[in-house]
């Protein structure tokens, strides 16, 4: 660590006294100013940045307008060392930090395997502005990327996330008093199984799952003819991955209303599944109603589940109906699987060599989500949660890296 410290030091030594004697960014008095007005030269100006070499004091030829009272260095915007006195090289590694960890975590590993100060503000400032640029950046670019498959799965599925008091002030929600802690990020994922287990069963394959996700609303007025700001997120996913154009694409989802409403809008042709996970949960609040954690409650749910995965809906319907006068989670199953019966048709699911029960989806809240945004003490602003979760979501889906290089690539051209 002591030789990786002094070789660092040295190196950044160099490239200050390199960039210091470098005045070519004088390019005279005057300058005009984004504001329309001229900006006239002040001098060079000091200032320290985080580098990934460590510290490096920079002298920039520095130009002040009278007119807005507001100065820049022509040369911050050539090396793009405009972000919170970062780097690039530090920008990019605070986002792959903030991406996955905690603002504060985030600072203290930078420190430890970067060698490098970050505070935990400037990493969360850093984090939100580049996760909101990446989030534009998600909107415009929708080229092919990952393999494509036969089969194809495209999952969605909702998660609360835990919000500032004042974002949520007007909105309804499930607090006893009918407020609301917290608001829905949607989310989609897409995945391929062609890898099969011992016993032929299909299994995702690894490296196969990308992720996009969002707080947004999945509806639009009946009288709008655009698509909501989920649906067209799913689409642009879905294009991304060429699940429209699998052989045979499949949907997974939990009994959501928006989900099936935005799936049967978006891909017609596909077909819907109720993940079985989903459904095995929906039982398992039923068996906790009636029974409890009694044994005779496993009996009675080890059944459900045997009539669920053979399809037999109507025994499983009859075997709740018992319990519809007494329980309203009965009463509330038995409309569940009412409404979902042509999406739980597992049997013939099966044969035909589709994943019915993958948990992805429900493992892609957690991953997606939750474990960076659902923690102890976090509390989001709008704006806040949604630049984490692009920047999680480009960072875990392979997103990131394309998006760093275009963003190179545009201030090079600048
Ligand atoms: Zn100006």
């Amino acid at each position: 660590m002591a030789a990786r410290r002094q070789a660092l030091r040295l190196a950044a030594h160099a490239l200050e006294q390199r960039l210091n004697a470098d005045t070519s960014d004088h390019v005279g008095a005057e300058l005009p100013c984004p504001c329309g007005s001229t900006a006239q030269y002040h001098g060079r100006h000091a200032k320290t940045f985080e580098s990934v070499l460590g510290l490096l004091q920079l002298e920039r030829a520095y130009y002040y307008c009278g007119q807005c009272q507001s100065g820049f260095c022509p040369r911050d915007r050539d090396l793009g060392l405009e972000s919170f006195s970062l780097t690039p090289g530090v920008l990019r590694m605070t986002a792959s930090a903030a991406a996955l960890l905690s603002f504060e975590e985030s600072s203290g590993l930078l420190r430890e395997l970067g060698g490098v100060e970050v505070s935990t503000k400037q990493v969360e400032r850093a984090a939100e502005a580049l996760g909101a640029e990446i989030a534009v950046d998600e909107r415009q670019h929708v080229e092919r990327m990952g393999e494509m498959a036969p089969t194809m799965y495209l999952g969605m599925d909702g998660t609360g996330v835990p919000m500032r008091a004042e974002e949520v002030a007007d909105r309804a929600g499930k607090q006893a008093d009918g407020s609301a802690k917290t608001r829905e990020a949607k989310l989609v994922t897409i995945w391929t199984a062609e890898s099969r287990d011992e016993e032929g069963k299909p299994v995702r394959d690894p490296g196969s799952i990308t992720y996009s996700a969002a707080i947004e609303s999945a509806s639009t007025p009946d009288t709008s003819p655009n698509l909501s700001d989920f649906a067209a997120r799913a689409l642009r996913e879905a294009t991304r991955r060429g699940f429209t154009e699998a052989a045979r694409p499949v949907l997974l989802g939990d009994g959501s209303t928006w989900i099936w409403n935005t799936a049967t809008e978006l891909f017609p042709q596909a077909t819907q599944i109720l993940d079985r996970f989903h459904a095995k949960e929906h039982l398992s609040t039923v068996r906790k109603a009636i029974y409890g954690d009694s044994l005779e409650g496993k009996g009675w749910i080890d059944l459900r589940y045997d009539e669920l995965d053979e399809g037999r809906l109507k025994s499983l319907v009859e075997a709740l109906h018992v319990h519809a006068g007494q329980y309203k989670e009965a009463r509330e199953c038995i409309h569940y699987i009412w409404k979902n019966r042509r999406r739980m048709r597992y049997p013939e699911f099966h044969k035909q060599g589709f994943c019915t029960s993958t948990g992805v989806v429900e493992a892609g809240c957690k991953v997606a989500i939750g474990t960076r945004l659902k923690r102890a003490g976090m509390h989001w602003t709008l704006e806040g949660a949604n630049a984490i979760i692009a920047l999680r979501c480009g960072k875990l889906s392979g997103r990131f890296e394309d998006f760093w290089e275009r963003r190179c690539d545009q201030r090079k051209r600048a």
